[in-house]
């Protein structure tokens, strides 16, 4: 069973991302990039997978700038096999990203993709779901456990106020979710190894697909800064203020 992973290069989670003073935009120039973390999450599982015999091969994809190459790289590293960077300097809406997964799936023949729930830069949640209606494929999203069972997937899914178990017959795509496992760090050998790794290189156009924008940002704006909080000497007051000030008595 081959596994596809995309995998998305995105600001790193620890960086404070500032708006553009223009609004267009966040800025993100000469800020740390790295994969983003539900991804090292469904790069793990499939290596899992693999290192489980369930798995024959795992390849990585990313869509993006010439930057996404580090990101398959940190995915080699971890135990992909290859990578696949489709590149352009086009901004990848999610509904892009999904044709060209879609095109790679045609090519590739995989029986499982596994993607992140949702990237943390646009936190759009979309990519996947639409790449099971563009295959029309089945989709189990939200996965907080897979097994693998001939050619089923059995998976437990996060929903609200419990635990879901599903079954999927394969080929099928899956989203990871944040309980899945916990992803491990890339030893120094094996990032020296995954430098030797294949990774190819194709444009959208090779692969058919329009990635024009579809959707326009009207505006990008900081959350309101928080007020800082006032200290009371006793209940009196903090009751006059509760009535007068913020007016919810
Ligand atoms: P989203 O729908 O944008 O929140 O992204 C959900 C998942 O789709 C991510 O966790 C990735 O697995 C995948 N994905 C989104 N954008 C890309 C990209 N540019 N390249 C590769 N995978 C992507």
């Amino acid at each position: 069973m081959k596994v596809l992973v995309p995998v998305k290069r995105v600001v790193d989670a620890n960086v404070r991302v500032r708006v553009k003073a223009d609004g267009s935009g966040a800025d993100v120039a000469n800020v740390k990039f790295s994969m983003n973390p539900f991804d090292e999450i469904s790069v793990e599982e499939a290596v899992r997978l693999k290192e489980a015999g369930a798995a024959t091969e795992v390849v990585a994809v990313s869509c993006g700038v010439q930057g996404c190459q580090e990101t398959l790289r940190t995915a080699m590293a971890t135990g992909a096999d290859r990578g696949i960077l489709v590149e352009t300097d086009v901004e990848l809406q999610p509904l892009a990203v999904a044709r060209l997964l879609k095109a790679l799936v045609d090519k590739e023949q995989p029986q499982l993709v596994m993607l992140g729930k949702q990237a943390i830069d646009d936190d759009a949640n979309q990519v996947g779901q639409m790449l099971a209606a563009l295959l029309d494929w089945p989709q189990a999203t939200f996965a907080s456990k897979v097994e693998i069972d001939g050619g089923k997937a059995v998976v437990t899914r996060e929903i609200d106020g419990g635990l879901e178990t599903i079954e999927v017959d394969l080929p099928a795509v899956i989203t990871a979710d944040l309980r899945l496992n916990t992803p491990r760090y890339a030893s120094l050998p094996n990032i020296m190894k995954a430098k030797k790794k294949p990774l190819d290189v194709v444009k959208p156009d090779a692969l058919g697909v329009d990635v024009a924008p579809r959707l326009q940002t009207l505006k990008v704006t900081e959350p309101p800064k928080r007020e800082p909080g006032v200290r009371v000497a006793d209940a009196a007051e903090l009751v006059a203020k509760l009535r007068s000030v913020a007016q919810v008595i």
